[in-house]
């Protein structure tokens, strides 16, 4: 029983780690296409597109933002 336990974890961490490095690459292509902000056209941070892949908001914009979608 303990034997199928560790393989269905190992199996679901593989399935993890490859549901990660796909979404890292998609994230990639994302952030390199958004240099700059949407809304103001300032240049995002390349430590902000990380944290955030996909941003199109710098972080003032981004925040201005979630704040009136409250
Ligand atoms: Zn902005």
């Amino acid at each position: 029983m303990t034997d199928f336990y560790d393989r269905a974890q190992q199996l679901e961490q593989k399935q993890r780690e490859a549901a990660l490095r796909r979404q890292a690459a998609a994230s990639r292509q994302l952030g390199a296409s958004l240099t700059h902000c949407d809304d103001c056209g300032e240049a995002i941070p390349q430590k902000r597109r990380e944290a955030a892949p996909g941003c199109t908001r710098c972080i003032t914009c981004q925040t201005e933002a979630e704040r009136l979608r409250q």
